[in-house]
């Protein structure tokens, strides 16, 4: 557990729950591409920093940027985009509704 990576932002628990998404579900943290940290949300980014999103380029799409907060399991954005949903390491549920902010974090 101790080699997770940093989560920053306002986390509610040890899953990567926050204070906008904390449903049973809500079990990921995304790296940002503008600034390379580790957020559980977009709405945690825009609240803890001064600088505005910067989307990850999709020849980019094969770095790890999705961390699983129960598992602790950094996935690839290609791995995550093909995921099902389902954490490939540790099977728990991902959040279906991230889908609808997908165009925040990645370009389309
Ligand atoms: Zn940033
Ligand atoms: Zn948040
Ligand atoms: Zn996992």
């Amino acid at each position: 557990m101790s080699q997770q990576p940093p989560v920053k932002g306002k986390l509610v628990d040890q899953e990567t729950r926050c204070e906008h998404y904390h449903k049973q579900e809500d079990i990921i943290a995304i790296k940002f591409y503008c600034c390379g940290t580790y957020y559980p949300c977009y709405q945690c980014h825009q609240e803890c920093t001064e600088h505005d999103i910067e989307r990850w380029p999709q020849d980019h799409f094969d770095k790890k940027a999705i961390l699983c907060g129960v598992c602790k399991h950094e996935l690839t954005i290609n791995e995550y985009l093909q995921s099902s949903y389902t954490c490939p390491y540790c099977q728990s549920t991902f959040n279906e509704g991230c889908a609808r902010h997908y165009s925040i974090y990645f370009e389309d």
